[in-house]
């Protein structure tokens, strides 16, 4: 028996996860249909919170063991009230110090029911440590390539957990084509957090969490920050499905929020300043050619979402005032709080933000 339930791309196509297979013919990464969720509230209640408690909308048949052998007690994060209408959802509050959390625990869950035996991964940091955790969780040996200027606490955070760390001299993409290269030569897992769907089955739930911590209702607005788009795109899904559902009768007001000094998303669908590749403080959404763009960018399109930039100094002000209310979090977190505190007037009532990774990821204080 298949270990995962029938999955479709949007499209209608069947697909089943596969241990070697990664990219598409097309060249752009596979996009999952949204699934039939088969829950109601009155499961969710008496179950304990977190990632699985959703398990009918994830791509397990059998997600109770499965969770029970690969999980870490990942999602299930807190709101905590920012002030002026906006809330945190504090996904520092992961195993692993971030939201990437998510997606890794359902992809290593799929990778150890694929029975693989070497996963391969690529990140600006988090996704790799996320990855390096979930992989020792499940026993599955692991290698990150990580650009060589990735801040070291990251390194040390996945070292820890076993995982081979290589630093690839260059930017995010070089580290991409190292981790590439090294799957096609060896033909290793690769548990790419930006290719494989099944990594965005697990941020979806992200926007389950948010649902029903509103007592079953979308908030007025949903902000959230824009690298690769994995909290992103997988939260929209998440929304979608609910919608689909009928559990809820409307989506929220999404805004994507990138570093105006790396952002593509803004660029092509017509924002004007900012660059689409450059240096930023906010380190984990610096992706200058993000391989879902063109999905990202149909999102927009279709949903009307609202895009934002914020700069440097901005992100820097909105870590300090985070930390001086008590939350210390990376400057890549302080992202979609910095736009929301700008634009709060012009959003609907109840706007979540996520704080989305912890601030000794960077080993960088605020400036006093
Ligand atoms: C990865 C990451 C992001 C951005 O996620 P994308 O999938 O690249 O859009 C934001 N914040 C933190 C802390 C991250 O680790």
């Amino acid at each position: 028996m298949s270990p995962f339930k029938e999955l479709r791309l949007v499209g209608g196509e069947p697909w089943v996860p596969d241990p070697v297979a990664w990219r598409p013919a097309g060249g752009r990464p596979w996009r999952l249909a949204p699934v039939p969720l088969g829950f109601r509230p009155g499961d969710l209640v008496g179950r304990p919170p977190g990632v699985w408690r959703y398990h009918e909308g994830l791509p397990f048949a059998d997600p109770v063991s499965v969770a029970a052998r690969c999980g870490l007690g990942e999602g299930g994060t807190p709101l905590v009230d920012l002030g002026d209408g906006v809330t945190g959802k504090l996904e520092l509050a992961s195993p692993t110090l971030s939201f990437k959390d998510r997606g890794a625990a359902v992809l290593v869950a799929a990778a150890a029911a694929l029975g693989v035996e070497r996963i391969v991964c690529d990140s600006s940091g988090n996704a790799g440590t996320a990855i390096a955790a979930y992989a020792a969780r499940a026993g599955i040996p692991a290698v990150v390539f990580v650009p060589a200027a990735t801040s070291p606490a990251k390194l040390v955070q996945a070292r820890a957990h076993g995982a081979e760390v290589r630093a690839v001299p260059g930017d995010r993409a070089a580290a991409g084509r190292a981790a590439e290269a090294e799957v096609e030569r060896t033909g290793a897992f690769y548990a790419s957090h930006v290719w494989n769907p099944l990594f965005l089955e697990g941020t979806k739930t992200y926007a389950y969490e948010i649902w029903q911590q509103r007592g079953f209702a979308v908030p007025g607005a949903v902000v959230m920050p824009v690298g690769n788009g994995t909290l992103f795109l997988g939260a929209v899904k998440g929304f979608l499905e609910l919608r689909a559902a009928g559990l809820v009768d409307r989506l929220p007001s999404f805004v994507a929020v990138q570093a105006a000094a790396c952002a593509p998303l803004w660029q092509t669908v017509g924002g004007t300043g900012g660059a689409a590749a450059g240096p930023t403080i906010a380190e984990g959404i610096a992706i200058a050619a993000p391989p879902r763009l063109d999905e990202m960018a149909s999102v927009v399109r279709e949903l009307d979402v609202r895009v934002e930039v914020v700069d440097d100094d901005e992100t820097e002000r909105a870590q300090r005032d985070l930390a001086r209310r008590g939350l210390f979090v990376e400057p890549t977190a302080a992202v979609p709080y910095a736009a929301a505190r700008r634009i709060r007037s012009e959003l609907p009532d109840d706007c979540v933000v996520p704080l989305s990774g912890a601030g000794l990821k960077t080993a960088v204080a605020p400036p006093p």
